[in-house]
């Protein structure tokens, strides 16, 4: 049973009430009709979705994948494709040394120093124009 979704059941079971409050024969219009089928249409769902195991993750993407030990329930995948990004963004040279570079050797030459991703972030933290394969756009 996947208790994360019951406190959303019950909303959607409070709506459908509601809407069984205010649904009259002489008044009812077809708005109201296909309103009633999406909240029963979305109430079958989580009922769907609350009789389903709970997931060992908190992760949205893999909510039964691996569980990143010694965490409360992180996706051991997703931690583990985050990590060589955000080491790469540790890696990048702060803008003014890229840009110095630029000014003083020009683009081609930042480009082989830094890569082609942190003389694009520079330039943009300096307002220039974009780097392209064949030099500044
Ligand atoms: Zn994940």
């Amino acid at each position: 049973m996947n208790r994360t979704v019951i406190g959303d059941l019950a909303a959607a079971l409070k709506a459908l009430g509601e809407h069984g409050d205010s649904l009259i024969a002489a008044t009812a219009t077809p708005e109201q009709l296909h309103q009633v089928g999406d909240t029963l249409a979305r109430a079958r769902r989580l009922l769907t979705d609350a009789g389903a195991p709970a997931p060992k993750t908190r992760c949205r993407r893999h909510p039964n994948g691996p569980v990143e030990p010694d965490t409360d329930g992180d996706c051991l995948l997703c931690r583990t494709r985050s990590k060589p990004t955000a080491t790469l963004a540790r890696r990048e040279a702060p803008a003014a040394d890229v840009l110095g570079v630029i000014d003083e050797l020009g683009t081609d030459a930042a480009i082989r120093r830094y890569g082609g991703h942190a003389v694009n972030a520079a330039l943009a933290a300096g307002n220039r124009s974009p780097a392209t394969p064949w030099g500044l756009a």
